[in-house]
Parts: structure tokens; C-alpha cells; sequence
């Protein structure tokens, strides 16, 4: 823990952390702090163990993202633009602890864009994660010798891949195949997962999201889509996925009230990006409070 290493690890975070915010400042963008407790969360598209609380005779969860919470705010007449530096717990399977990526709590920075649609909020964070890589080559070239790391600095409009397609050509596993191919970072685009990532209205079962992958094996580092937001339409997703609208009661209310509006975002996990960023074998270096599911925690 206290190691060169663990530092230079730190250092390249914080100067990734600054560019990225300050990308956001600059454009506007206004901050919310996080919600860490509440009766709703994202109810994922993967399983994981329980995290909730009893509180004064309520149940409440602890935040698996912050996406219902986005809509809800992004829903104000008032509210444009808005980020949060999000801490999400989700305790993951023990058997993920080995894939090198997972923690069972981390830090998304997590965005939304009121009106946006895909090819806006993609070409966003095309800048930002440009941006972040540049600022820590430029800046922090000591501490990435140090790591025995060489970064190279993306420009321009990112690939473009169509899930259905790749996944006929490579097979299941056709994400990770291109992660280890790709000299740079990548979308994949249209994948079946939560009720609130927009589906299109004619072709049923195209869904209007978007995955940021890291070349070099990395893998999956920011998720995201436009966002469904009529009451029928997240009605009809809920039934089909066998949620109950009760589990998303606020939330639901607002939609039937038609206070949530259309939008677009996404979240990039920091963890993830600083692992990147640095070369790291295994997530559990970038934090010295790092918890890998299965592992025994001490601190
Ligand atoms: P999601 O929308 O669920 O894909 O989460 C958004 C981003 O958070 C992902 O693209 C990852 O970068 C990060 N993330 C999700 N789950 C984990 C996890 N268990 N450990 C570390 N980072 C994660
Ligand atoms: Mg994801």
C-alpha cells in the first residue's frame, strides 16, 4: 500500500479525475452529489447479493447506480446537464474476483444530457476520454515510466461496432475478442439489458445503447444509452423483464405524471479507466482500499 507504485497509481487518477471534470465544468455541466441510500436503485441486468437495509422501518438499498436518480433529476425544467461522481456498491459473485475487473464497490462518473441522442453523448465522451488520456501522458509521463506503461493518445471518432453482427462473425465472446485486438478504445453497440435503455419503437429488440471498450484486453469501460422515459413504454419493459412497477415507485409516479424527459447518457467507471490507463494487471491496484469480490477484507 505504500508503495511508489500505489502512488504513481494516485497521481495519474487525480490528473484523470481533473481533466474529466473540468471537461464537464467547461461545458456547462452541473454536479449532484451522491445518493448512497434509497428505496430505489438500478435493478442491473446481472445478478448480485442483496444490499439493502432496514432504516426506521423502511428498506432501503444501496446504490447499484444512480440511472433512476439521473432521470428523476434530469426531469426538472430546470436541470440541462448533470454528473455525478457516484461510489456504487454491488456485491458481485465471488467467482468475478478473478476477471480482473470487478470490485464490489466503485466510483462511476456518471452523466446525462437532457434531448441528447446517442451520436451526441458518444461524441462527448469520445473528447473527454481523449482528453483524460492526453492530459495524463502529458502530465504524469514520470509516473507512468514508472509503471512501465506506454499510452498512446486517441484522436478523433472512435469504432463503431454492431453487437448482433460480431457476435455471428466471433461468437459469444466477440467483446473481449476485440478488446484484445484494438489498438484503441472502441463502441459496441445494441445490447438486451435494463428496462430504461431506449429500444427502437419499429425494430423491437434494437436497442439504442452503447459500450465503451479498452483495447489491449482491457475490456468494458463505460456503459450507456438513450433512455425510454413514457410510462406505457417502461410499463410494457418492466412486464417483460418481470419487474414489479412497486419496486420502482417514485420513479414510476413521475413517469406516469409525465415528468421524465428524453435523454441520453451514460457512466465510465474510474477504477476501470485508471486501470487502463496505468497498464494494471488486476483492478485491485488502483485502490489500496480496493474490495475484489471473495476476497477477505481487512481495511
Ligand atoms: P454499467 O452501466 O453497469 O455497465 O456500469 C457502468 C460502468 O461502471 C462500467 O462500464 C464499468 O466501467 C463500471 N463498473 C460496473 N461494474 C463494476 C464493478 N463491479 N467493478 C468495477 N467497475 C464496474
Ligand atoms: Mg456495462
Amino acid at each position: 500500500m505504500g508503495s511508489k507504485k500505489t502512488a504513481a497509481v494516485l497521481a495519474i487518477q487525480t490528473t484523470a479525475l481533473n481533466s474529466m471534470l473540468g471537461f464537464l465544468y467547461e461545458r456547462g455541466f452541473v454536479q449532484l452529489m451522491p445518493v448512497m441510500l434509497s428505496p430505489i436503485t438500478d435493478p442491473l441486468c446481472h445478478s448480485v447479493y442483496d444490499a439493502g437495509i432496514e432504516y426506521c422501518g423502511q428498506k432501503l438499498q444501496l446504490t447499484k447506480s444512480m440511472i433512476l436518480h439521473k432521470q428523476i433529476a434530469i426531469g426538472s425544467p430546470h436541470l440541462e446537464k448533470i454528473f455525478i461522481l457516484s461510489p456504487n456498491v454491488r456485491l458481485e459473485k465471488p467467482e468475478c474476483g478473478s476477471k480482473g475487473r470487478y470490485l464490489i464497490e466503485f466510483t462511476q462518473l456518471d452523466i446525462e444530457m437532457k434531448g441528447a441522442g446517442k451520436k451526441e453523448f458518444m461524441g462527448l465522451m469520445e473528447g473527454m476520454v481523449c482528453k483524460a488520456i492526453g492530459d495524463v501522458a502529458r502530465e504524469r509521463s514520470a509516473e507512468l515510466a514508472l509503471l512501465g506503461r506506454k499510452l498512446e493518445v486517441p484522436e478523433g471518432a472512435f469504432p463503431v461496432y454492431e453487437s448482433k453482427e460480431w457476435r455471428k462473425k466471433l461468437g459469444e465472446e466477440f467483446e473481449a475478442e476485440l478488446s484484445k485486438k484494438e489498438s484503441m478504445p472502441f463502441w459496441v453497440m445494441d445490447h438486451a439489458r435494463e428496462f430504461y435503455d431506449k429500444e427502437d419503437e419499429k425494430e423491437r429488440g434494437y436497442y439504442h445503447n452503447y459500450d465503451l471498450f479498452y483495447p489491449q484486453g482491457f475490456g468494458e469501460g463505460l456503459s450507456g444509452a438513450e433512455r425510454d422515459f413514457e410510462y406505457p413504454v417502461l410499463k410494457r419493459k418492466l412486464g417483460e423483464r418481470g419487474q414489479k412497477e412497486e419496486e420502482f415507485g417514485a420513479y414510476m409516479e413521475l413517469a406516469r405524471a409525465g415528468h421524465l424527459s428524453k435523454s441520453a447518457g451514460g457512466g465510465i467507471g474510474i477504477e476501470r479507466f485508471v486501470r487502463y490507463l496505468c497498464g494494471l494487471e488486476h483492478i485491485r491496484e488502483v485502490s489500496p482500499f480496493a474490495k475484489v469480490p471473495g476476497d477477505k477484507f481487512v481495511v
